[in-house]
């Protein structure tokens, strides 16, 4: 209900623009110019198309802004896919917008498309600025298909990213210069202004200020770095009152640390055991640039901490049994939830695949919690490639599942691996009815 809440609040500002933008061009002065000529048609739609893509954008600000009260419904993974969906949606109307305006007024003026172009740039009031923030937009949105692609480092998408902030500046100043539904309409400029001013305040607070506050406020730094298994380091991080920091097994951060070499890039880590009030661990493995220098890191090292997010966490299952499936180093945020888990008595099976022994992660600490339970927690290891392995082998499938948790249909599912092992699962999942509400899943993906 919260969710639908959000939702219809959400779409309701499409409405109230649409709305305003009607009533304008029915009402104008030179007439109906939704059922009129042609030109007043042009110039309708056109700044339609323009008042869409600035929503648009201000909604894509709220989704990947962190803003905890969005994330604590939606998720944040769900958030960025949904970011980067309707960025190419953006698209269309940032190219309208211009294209219909001025083929609107150079019918009016009677002057060609060029000139028209060209006049709006030299003598409108901070057009030529709202051009500069549309091709800047331009570039930012084409390095986006570049990371889809997976042409180009995520950093460099993420850098292409900042001038985006620039450029809504740049286009912020035309739109009440020359734009006739704030000029003629003093509630829609109201209404504009605060939702410029709502967006930016989350930002604001939620993205750049929370992650200084905490620093301020625990002063977060690395106790020591541990060699797990394999490419696997556990890094720990202590600070001061750390009970007061909210973080729940299963949720993750993104982290900053604050040396030489480290400090311009912040990666997603997840919680990898249950908070104890004193300190936090992330374990990571070794996959790129950044997390190959990992092990470089020395204690003492301060760690800047947005988060902690995510709503993969235990009172969100709604049954008293629970399967947790992990897949390679997607067993970080399980392993925590498998320890509160079976800590609340919930009766609890894990299963984790991995492709060999030497690359299970906390083969031990699993061990330990097992014999800690009394029972309800149960442990199943997958291995795929290893000839020396007694125990269940090859790939996770909905067969092992249906042998090895007979009961699966009673339970919450947890889920969290490598993306072909998580697409499969979802999808086996799916093809057998769980009920999507039983299916909770992280996706290591932003
Ligand atoms: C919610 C979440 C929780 C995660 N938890 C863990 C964990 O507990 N342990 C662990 O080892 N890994 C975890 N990851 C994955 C980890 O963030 C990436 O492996 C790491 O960022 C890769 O960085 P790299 O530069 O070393 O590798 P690269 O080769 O540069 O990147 C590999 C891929 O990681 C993703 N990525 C890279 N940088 C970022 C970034 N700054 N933000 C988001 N995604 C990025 C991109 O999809 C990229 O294609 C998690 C990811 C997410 C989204």
């Amino acid at each position: 209900m919260k969710k639908f809440g959000w939702l219809v609040l959400l779409a309701s500002q499409f409405a109230v623009v649409t709305g305003f933008w009607a009533y304008d061009h029915v009402n104008h002065p030179m007439g109906n110019l939704l059922t009129g000529e042609p030109v007043g048609q042009y110039l309708a739609y056109g700044r339609l198309a323009g008042l869409l893509a600035v929503l648009l954008i201000l909604f894509q600000l709220m989704l990947i802004g962190r803003v905890k009260w969005l994330e604590q419904t939606f998720g944040l993974d769900r958030m960025a896919n949904l970011h980067h969906f309707i960025g190419f949606g953006i698209v269309v109307f940032l190219v309208a917008h211009p294209l219909l305006v001025t083929m609107g007024h150079s019918m009016q003026a009677g002057t060609g498309f060029l000139d028209q172009y060209i006049d709006f740039c030299r003598n409108w009031e901070d057009v030529l600025a709202a051009v500069i923030g549309i091709a800047i937009m331009a570039v930012a949105i084409f390095f986006s298909i570049l990371v889809l692609k997976k042409w180009v480092k995520y950093e460099v998408w993420y850098y292409s990213h900042l001038p985006f902030y620039v450029a809504i500046l740049l286009a912020f100043g035309h739109q009440f210069e020359v734009g006739s539904d704030f000029t003629g309409n003093r509630y829609f400029a109201g209404y504009w202004y605060a939702i410029y001013a709502f967006t930016f305040a989350n930002l604001i607070h939620y993205r750049f200020l929370r992650p200084v506050i905490f620093y301020l406020r625990h002063r977060f730094k690395i106790e020591k770095i541990v060699q797990e298994s394999g490419d696997v380091t556990s890094v720990y991080i202590e600070g001061r009152n750390m009970e007061f920091f909210p973080v729940e097994a299963g949720q993750f951060m993104i982290v900053r640390f604050w040396t030489k070499g480290f400090r311009w890039e912040a990666h997603p880590f997840s919680m990898s055991f249950c908070p104890d009030g004193k300190r936090i661990r992330l374990s990571i493995k070794a996959l790129g640039d950044f997390t190959r220098r990992i092990p470089r890191l020395k204690p003492g090292t301060p760690v800047f901490i947005d988060g902690p997010h995510g709503v993969f966490i235990s009172s969100r299952c709604k049954t008293s049994k629970v399967l947790l499936v992990a897949g390679g180093i997607g067993i970080t945020p399980i392993r925590a939830l498998s320890e509160e888990m079976s800590a609340k008595k919930l009766d609890v099976i894990l299963i984790y695949a991995n492709r060999n022994r030497a690359a299970i992660v906390f083969e031990k600490e699993l061990d330990d919690l097992v014999k800690a339970s009394e029972g309800r927690l149960k442990v199943i290891h997958i291995l795929s490639e290893d000839p020396e392995w007694n125990g269940e082998k090859g790939r996770l499938d909905m067969g092992k599942i249906q042998r090895l948790v007979p009961d699966f249909l009673e339970r919450d599912i947890y889920l969290c691996g490598p993306p072909l092992m998580m697409k499969i699962m979802l999808k086996t999942f799916a093809g057998i009815k769980v009920p999507k509400s039983s299916i909770h899943f992280e996706k290591f993906a932003l």
